[in-house]
């Protein structure tokens, strides 16, 4: 089922404007990630999609069909919420077949189909239990098992995996995928974490204050951000955001002099944006590259993320640098960041211009 919404603009009583004239077009059997700080909108969006939120003014429409104004009983979408919301006093069995029972598919049908669920999702030793006998991830099973069991036609994700511990949510997060690649069915999945949405979605959308930033396949978000919020909102670690100036055929950033790429606008201050990934640390001076002093130094695993400070006239500017594990600098020693050629995001009035 495809999911399109046109215009979407939602404000609640008070005022708050949680949605702003948004258009958005998701594909048949497509894994769509809205990713998004907290407050920017996307559980009033999902809800919307579910219908569990009126809009203010524009559409929603399922399948083709326009069902902004059906109730959420006719749209065929399961949601799973964020605190999963199982019914305590029920078993497994009863939550899974919780949709089923509202259906009144009769109990034996939906006994069966709940196994059924369960068994996929490894749920089949726990079925007699209640879910204050369960852990959060067995919790975020039956959740999931619960949307699973009525075959809807979109799946809706809140934030499913946000109250598991960092383990278990990389599991649950591999296991999300396999599902959705078997089942094949369209979902929507709300998430404030950059890295699930780029490691999940076959496309992400990045919303802010009620509208979408940029939409794209993983690579594309995190290769050529749009805007400087996104590239600020994208990577494991922060993307350096340096201002800088053109003149001529060089751009002058934080104390280096680099070489610009044609077509951008002389005389103009630009912001310059590199991945530490995306630059080396020499400790020898270069004209090329950001001198600084090197202030912090982040064990990351198999790299070093190091933090130069003073690059530049600037002495509050910060340069951060990933190094291979067992090249770091000395803390406290001058330091010069490379950039790597090819490697540069240009933003001009917070617009991407190059490349
Ligand atoms: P997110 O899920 O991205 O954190 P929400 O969709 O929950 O964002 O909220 C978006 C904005 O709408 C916020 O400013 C929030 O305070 C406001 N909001 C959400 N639900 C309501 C409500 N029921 N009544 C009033 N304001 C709300
Ligand atoms: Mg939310």
């Amino acid at each position: 089922m495809t999911i399109s919404l046109h215009g979407l603009t939602k404000v609640f009583p008070g005022g708050a404007r949680a949605l702003d004239s948004l258009d958005l077009d998701i594909g048949e059997g497509e894994f769509f990630a809205l990713l998004g700080p907290s407050g920017c909108g996307k559980t009033t969006l999902l809800r919307s999609i579910a219908g569990l939120e009126t809009p203010s003014s524009g559409t929603v429409s399922i399948g083709g069909a326009d069902v902004t104004a059906l109730p959420p009983g006719r749209r065929d979408v399961a949601m799973v919420f964020q605190d999963y919301a199982l019914f305590p006093h029920m078993d497994v069995t009863a939550n899974i077949a919780y949709p089923l029972r509202i259906q009144k598919v009769p109990r034996s049908r939906r006994e069966a189909a709940a196994a059924e669920v369960a068994g996929r999702l490894s749920l089949s030793e726990l079925l007699r239990r209640r879910p204050g006998q369960l852990s959060g991830g067995q919790q975020q099973r039956v959740a999931l098992a619960r949307a699973i069991a009525c075959r809807p036609k979109v799946f809706l994700f809140d934030e499913p995996l946000s109250n598991l511990d960092a383990r278990l949510r990389l599991e649950a997060r591999t296991f999300l995928k396999r599902l959705q690649g078997e089942l094949g069915v369209t979902t929507v999945f709300v998430t404030h974490d950059q890295g699930e949405a780029l490691a999940l979605a076959h496309r992400v959308a990045v919303m802010d204050a009620g509208r979408i930033t940029q939409v794209g396949a993983p690579a594309e978000i995190f290769h050529r951000p749009a805007t400087t919020f996104v590239a600020s909102f994208i990577g494991s670690t922060p993307m350096n955001l340096l201002p800088g100036k053109v003149a001529g055929d060089a751009l002058h950033v934080a104390g280096a002099v680099l070489p610009a790429p044609p077509g951008l606008p002389d005389g103009e201050e630009i912001v310059y944006g590199v991945r530490p990934e995306y630059a080396d640390l020499s400790a020898a001076p270069r004209d090329d590259a950001f001198p600084g002093t090197v202030a912090v130094l982040e064990n990351l695993g198999t790299s070093t993320l190091v933090t130069l400070e003073g690059g530049g006239d600037d002495g509050d500017l910060l340069v951060q640098v990933v190094v291979p594990e067992g090249e770091e600098p000395p803390a406290g020693t001058a330091a010069w960041a490379v950039p790597r050629p090819g490697r540069a995001l240009i933003y001009h009035g917070d617009r991407l211009i190059h490349p």
